[in-house]
């Protein structure tokens, strides 16, 4: 089963992909997560990315398609896949019809959480991750049980997005309400759209998701 979580920048789509992932054993397809890899691989591709992941700005739909598109012809999937983050805009979405058509992956649905964009903008400037092994937190809502050491690992260091600043997050809500929320249509006309109420807290949302997959 594939599925596509959308929603603006600090929804929840990376939450509850990775509760899918450990519930279900779906792969989670972040096309933020692959581009922060080519970022942090310091090639002269990645120094652009991080240029325009900085400003908030959309990575060309080619070089997203592309990297989609290989991906899904790994063999785990098949398991199903989570999009997270992507598509991002029309070519993208239409693009992804294509592939999934090509490859005879039917998509499920499409989720769509909603929320409200100024509290998003306190959840994504407080939040950080342990540096070892990626567990999130939160500065209000999600602190580790012994201050300053990771609960999963046990790690002492932690670090934070470079676009989680509120200029950051203002520019990648407004890509998004001009790039992202225009495709909604695209999937509503194809019968797929469901909506979540993503202000609701993690386990609730959770709840709602999978009564979408299990219907
Ligand atoms: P995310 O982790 O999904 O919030 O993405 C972080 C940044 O990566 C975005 O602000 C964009 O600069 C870039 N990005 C991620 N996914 C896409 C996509 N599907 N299309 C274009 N740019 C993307």
């Amino acid at each position: 089963m594939n599925i596509i979580l959308l929603g603006p920048p600090g929804a929840g789509k990376g939450t509850q992909a990775k509760i899918l992932v450990a519930d279900r054993g779906m792969v989670q397809l972040s096309t933020g997560d692959m581009l922060r890899e080519v970022r942090a691989s310091g090639s002269e591709l990645g120094k652009r990315f991080g240029e325009m992941m900085d400003r908030g700005d959309l990575i060309p739909d080619e070089m997203i398609i592309e990297m989609i598109d290989a991906r899904l012809n790994e063999p785990d999937c098949r398991n199903g896949a989570i999009f997270d983050g992507f598509p991002r805009t029309n070519g993208q979405a239409v693009a992804l019809d294509e592939m999934l058509e090509r490859k005879s992956l039917p998509l499920k649905a499409v989720i769509e959480l909603t929320v409200d964009e100024e509290a998003l903008v306190g959840r994504i400037t407080g939040r950080y991750s342990c540096a070892n092994c990626g567990a999130g937190y939160h500065e209000i809502f999600q602190r580790p049980a012994v201050e300053g050491v990771c609960d999963a690992c046990g790690h002492t260091e932690f670090k934070r997005r470079p676009d989680d600043n509120e200029q950051t997050v203002r520019d990648r809500m407004e890509v998004y309400r001009r790039d992202t929320a225009p495709i909604i249509p695209h999937y509503e006309a194809q019968g797929l759209v469901q909506r979540v109420d993503g202000m609701a807290d993690i386990a609730k949302v959770e709840t709602a998701v999978a009564a979408i997959l299990d219907a």
